[in-house]
Parts: C-alpha cells; structure tokens; sequence
C-alpha cells in the first residue's frame, strides 16, 4: 500500500501538513463530511492549526486530483471518502445517516442501463440504498414490540390448571 505523502505525489500535490491531516482522517472515518473532519482534525493537537477554510481547500484539491470522492447523498452534507476509481454504490441509514460501501457487481461505470437515455452519453449510475443501519433497526424493532408488549397481562399462579392460555405474542 502506498503512503499518503507517495499519494499525494503521485497525484501530482505538494505533500503538506492539512493535506496529510485530512488525508488521516479520512482515512480513519471515511464518508465524513467536512464539517465531521473539522472536529476531528481539531481534536488531534499536531493539526490544530488548519483553519475551517484550509480543510474545504484541501478536500476540494484532493477530490480535483482525484484521489478524493465526494459523494452527496440527499438530505446530506457532502461525504468524502479516499476509495475512488471502482464505481462503488452505497447504503445510507435514513436515521442516523450512516453510509457504507457496497461494491459494483459490474465493476466500471455506467452499471446500469436505463430503459431509455433520451439521446444522453451517459457515464456513471450513481446507486444509493436507503433504508435503517442495523442499529436503528434494531433500536426501532425494539420500541414497537415494547408498545405492543403493553399492557402485560397479570398471571394468576393460584388458577394454573384452568387458566386459558395466553394470547401467543407476535
Ligand atoms: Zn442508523
Ligand atoms: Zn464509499
Ligand atoms: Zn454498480
């Protein structure tokens, strides 16, 4: 695996400190948005000193060389993530807004055909699937079987034997 200073060389930037720090951050909590990456640099005292403008700069750099991805998920602030160049889709959590990748089953882009292109070139299908992380769904799952647990009925120990069974639970 090549070094973030190899990287950034490689995409033809000059090696410098912000870069190098959003570079680690983004590497530790990808599809951060900007406002997301400000906190962390800021919570790492060596990068303290970039400024909120200075982090914007270098994720517009980084994404103009190609070595970022900006994805922009409705609802959503931008993300930005390092894995670039292989058309991967995402989940994105309705809740809590979670994203992870998923990969291309084609591979290059455009990955989907639509029934009819209305004369466009087209180059990319950007695919998002919406729906709840598994801990929101868990957490939701949680709240209705809790609503609908109540009222719990009170069982009389002293009339076992001629009790009619309990309503079976859903
Ligand atoms: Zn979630
Ligand atoms: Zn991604
Ligand atoms: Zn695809």
């Amino acid at each position: 695996m090549t070094t973030a200073p190899e990287q950034l060389r490689g995409a033809g930037l000059r090696v410098t400190e912000p870069r190098l720090a959003i570079h680690a951050a983004l590497l530790a909590h990808p599809h951060s948005t900007a406002a997301a990456l400000i906190d962390y640099i800021a919570a790492n005292a060596s990068a303290a000193g970039i400024s909120k403008q200075g982090v914007y700069n270098v994720l517009d750099d980084l994404a103009a060389a190609g070595m970022v991805r900006r994805i922009e998920p409705a609802g959503s602030a931008a993300r930005f993530e390092l894995r670039v160049g292989d058309n991967h889709h995402h989940l994105v959590c309705r809740i809590c807004g979670r994203t992870e990748d998923v990969d291309c089953a084609v591979g290059e882009a455009p990955c989907l055909v639509p029934v009819s292109n209305s004369g466009f070139v087209l180059d990319e299908a950007e695919v998002v699937w919406w729906g709840r992380c598994a801990d929101c769904a868990a957490l939701t799952s949680t709240l209705s079987t809790s609503r609908s647990a109540t009222p719990v009925e009170p069982i009389d120990s002293s009339n076992g034997t001629t009790a009619p069974t309990q309503e079976a639970r859903v």
